[in-house]
């Protein structure tokens, strides 16, 4: 994968080649009439509102003037509805701790979620399997309707009304950045027009605007992407019989990924990845028929072979020789009844990494920097790691009364998340290109490499630590 990982140092050494970047971008003949923010975040999804959450609520940003622009409407539940919504997350406890810590996390409580203890993951085409768990079957992560987190997240903007100006149906529709070396530019600052026409000025624009980010594209930044040929389908699922259901469960087929994520203990949401096709034909088969297909998915071993049952059987044995405890049993998916009518939609699926996240006077957060497969639900935990970590050096900033829009902070951010953004975006690519295949050679490779991993204890404590941020 062709991305730059910033890992050089945190400081201004690259401001001249990065201001010379950005003389391509369009001028602006200021207009001192204009309001200035200190911040404006453009792009009011789950990562963005949480952006201008987190800053409203940070005690530095007490005499800030942020500002949230939002092309959609208000999401608010005026009443939690009785049927879950088919668009949920899994949240990992890092993320919870985030949106804990401006009140988020306690209206979502007081919503709805689902904590869910275990993770299995298994091969359709073997008997390898993986089962995560932590220490006192503490919680994985949490379950929640991207509704909910969008109404918490709502209520905690109100709260910090003051501070947080939120504009809904405003669409941003232009952004220039003033000249570097240019005296004729009266301003310094970002300027951003919008689609009602007026126009707005900020010291330091954060780009959340998703993963065809047009705060990207005006700054020119490199985006590596690229479609994968899988669509994910959703659903809500009603299961045969009410269970603990604290286990998010995935396998992997040859088609690809096929999870079912706990909501109640008769619910689960479905994420299924499939060829564009099979995803067209699940979404408008009969419901009784994409039952069958759903069942199937996690049940049939059509796909197994003698011969690698017996190669990941000698594995097995070995690894017992060495190692004389227990391998984990598999464990079976609850079966499902039902499906809720209209919950069934599809999503193209693609991968998408910025070259840069920062520029003078500009960040990029969320999917507008990073977009990954779903299979190992972490998109918008990757998100709130940025929000997380981006507070954390713009509160020190604000702090120090530094320049918001400084690169002398902004790429100790970039620094941070490219890190650890590149390494899971390189591991999900990876999974998914080593899965989509039933060819024994492959096949055996990743049953062995599965079998491995699980029998070596501080191995899967990593992946669980990792996912956990
Ligand atoms: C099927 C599926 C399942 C997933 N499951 C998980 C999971 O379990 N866990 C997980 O962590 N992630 C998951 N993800 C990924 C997750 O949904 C995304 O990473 C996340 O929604 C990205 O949020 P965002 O706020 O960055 O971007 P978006 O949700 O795309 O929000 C961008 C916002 O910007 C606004 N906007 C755009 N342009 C403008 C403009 N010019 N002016 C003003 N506003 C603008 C849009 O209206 C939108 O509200 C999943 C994704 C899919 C497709």
């Amino acid at each position: 994968m062709a991305v730059r990982l910033a890992v050089r140092g945190c400081g201004v050494l690259h401001a001249a080649a990065r201001r010379s970047s950005l003389v391509s971008c369009r001028r602006w003949s200021g207009n001192s009439a204009d309001t200035v923010y200190d911040v404006v975040v453009s792009g009011g999804g789950m990562v963005g509102a949480a952006m201008a959450c987190a800053l409203g609520h940070d005690i530095h940003f007490h005499d800030k003037k942020i500002l949230l622009l939002e092309a959609g409407p208000k999401k608010v539940l005026e009443k939690l509805p009785d049927t879950y919504s088919n668009r949920v997350s899994a949240v990992s406890p890092g993320s919870a701790t985030l949106l804990s810590s401006f009140g988020a996390w306690d209206h979502i409580c007081s919503l709805r979620y689902r904590a869910f203890r275990r993770m299995q993951v298994w091969d359709g085409c073997s008997e390898a399997l993986i089962m995560f768990d932590k220490d006192n079957l503490d919680d994985m992560g949490y379950i929640v309707e991207n509704d909910v987190i969008m109404h918490a997240l709502t209520e905690q903007l109100e709260a910090v009304s003051d501070r947080v100006t939120v504009l809904y149906r405003s669409k941003a529709v232009g952004y220039s950045w003033p000249g570097p070396f240019s005296v004729a530019d009266s301003s310094p600052w970002v300027h951003i027009t919008l689609g009602d026409g007026s126009n707005l000025q900020t010291t330091l624009l954060i780009g959340a605007d998703g993963h065809n980010s047009g705060v990207r594209q005006a700054a020119g930044i490199q985006n590596v992407s690229w479609n994968y040929d899988q669509s994910a389908v959703v659903a809500t699922l009603h299961l045969s019989e009410a269970t603990e259901n604290n286990v998010a469960w995935q396998r992997f087929l040859p088609s690809g990924p096929i999870a079912l994520l706990p909501l109640s203990d008769t619910l689960s949401s479905l994420v299924w990845s499939t060829s564009h096709d099979h995803a067209a034909q699940l979404v408008s088969m009969g419901e009784e028929e994409f039952v069958d297909a759903v069942n199937s998915a996690f049940w049939s071993d059509a796909n197994h072979s003698d011969f690698i049952g017996s190669a990941s059987g000698l594995l097995q044995y070995a690894l017992a020789l060495l190692k004389p405890t227990r391998a984990p049993a598999r464990q079976l998916p609850p079966s499902v009844a039902r499906v809720d009518a209209r919950s069934r939609v599809l999503f193209p699926l693609g991968l998408g990494h910025a070259a840069e996240y920062v520029r003078p006077r500009l960040a990029l957060v969320g999917d507008a920097a990073h977009r990954v497969h779903p299979l190992a639900g972490q998109g918008v935990n990757m998100g709130f790691g940025d929000v997380s970590s981006l507070l954390r050096h713009l509160s020190a900033a604000a702090f120090d009364g530094k320049d918001l829009g400084s690169l002398s902070h902004l790429t100790c951010y970039e620094t941070d998340r490219q890190r650890h953004n590149t390494a899971l975006l390189a591991a999900t690519d990876l999974l998914k290109r080593l899965y989509s295949t039933g060819a024994a050679p492959l096949v055996l490779l990743r049953t062995w490499g599965l079998q491995v991993t699980s029998a070596v204890s501080p191995l899967k404590e990593q992946i669980v630590a990792f996912a956990s941020k």
